[in-house]
């Protein structure tokens, strides 16, 4: 009976040893130990055990059930243990790996070259002002000279709102409301956002302005052009070479248009300048003496020069950028570049 008794402890521990999870270890708990279990139920043959070998086979048998009891115990601790220290190693932090950076905003083109006119003109002395994008028909057009039947007021080149009121197709409305509230000397720059009915590849219905104003006591078009000579050859470098043509502006009078020398191709011609070798830059002239009167400054004692120019057009020239959409598609691989 005693070899049995072996006999089975050894079975027990043979399962004990093959199983490997929390279950199977369980398994092997209720196979010998459970209510019904192979060594629980042992004990039974104490009744074909001679008398005198009694007491020592129920000892051997409680000794058997304590030992595998134990051994369960300790299998499933370790079952226990083996598990925590899986996770933990699953969940564990390799601190020797190099972190996600964060990626630091970058400033859009345009609002780089906004800031770098900004800054020019600033040490010049102009006043940085700005003015309503809804804008009246009267700043827009009547005040600086743009009379009723002029083409700019076509339906085709204005957003109109209602009759009187329109989306700014310049920033040139911030002269007049500037010149309305404070008398002379006047200088201004006027940074902002303008509306046409335009979209191509090289228009969108949304663009960004800086306007420029002075107006003082003899003020010539020398002062004009030592001004924008001076700003230009800060923007595109000392060496830029340009040229004024005239031109023509309901506001201004006489009007110039201001080229550089290509930027891409130094004046060779390249598809950039249209093969002429030079860029328009941005247009100007000396105040119309009709816009002075509209805001009560007397034309004869005070002249002065504006100007206007496109910032898309000037970061389109200075970052080597040959399509104008790609400022509004918020694509940040292009802003990155910056
Ligand atoms: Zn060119």
């Amino acid at each position: 009976m005693i070899t049995k008794l072996q006999q089975l402890e050894e079975e027990a521990q043979v399962e004990l040893a093959a199983a490997q999870t929390e279950d199977a270890i369980q398994t092997v708990r209720t196979k010998y130990l459970g209510r019904k279990g192979l060594l629980t139920g042992f004990l039974r043959n104490i009744v074909s055990v001679p008398e005198e070998e009694k007491p020592l086979f129920g000892k051997r048998c409680n000794e058997a059930k304590e030992k595998l009891s134990a051994q369960i115990d300790a299998a499933l601790a370790r079952s226990a243990g083996g598990k925590k220290l899986a996770s933990l190693r699953r969940e564990a932090i390799d601190v020797t790996l190099p972190g996600r950076g964060i990626r630091a905003g970058r400033l859009h083109p345009v609002i780089r070259i906004r800031r770098e006119i900004c800054d020019i003109f600033t040490a010049f002395g102009f006043s940085i002002v700005e003015g309503p994008e809804i804008e009246l028909d009267y700043y827009n057009f009547e005040a600086l000279n743009i009379p009723k039947d002029h083409p700019a007021r076509d339906m085709q080149d204005t957003f109109y709102v209602d009759e009187n009121i329109v989306l700014r197709t310049h920033t040139s409305p911030v002269q007049v409301r500037v010149m309305e509230k404070i008398k002379p000397p006047v200088r201004i720059l006027s940074p902002g956002r303008v509306y046409r009915r335009d979209s191509d590849v090289s228009h969108t219905p949304m663009f960004h302005q800086i306007e420029g104003l002075l107006v003082d006591e003899g003020v010539t078009f020398g002062d004009l052009k030592g001004i924008l000579t001076a700003f230009l050859k800060r923007v595109f470098g000392e060496d830029t070479t340009l040229r004024f043509r005239p031109s023509f502006f309901p506001f201004t009078e006489p009007s110039a248009e201001v080229d550089i020398r290509c930027v891409i191709c130094a004046g060779r011609g390249c598809r950039v300048c249209g093969q002429s070798g030079w860029l328009e830059i941005l247009g100007s002239g000396m105040v119309d003496p009709a816009v002075f009167e509209n805001v009560g400054y007397d034309s004869e004692k005070y002249t002065g020069f504006a100007f206007g120019l496109g910032l898309e057009r000037i970061a389109m020239l200075k970052y080597g950028v040959s399509d104008l959409r790609l400022f509004f598609e918020n694509d940040s691989r292009f802003i990155r570049q910056f």
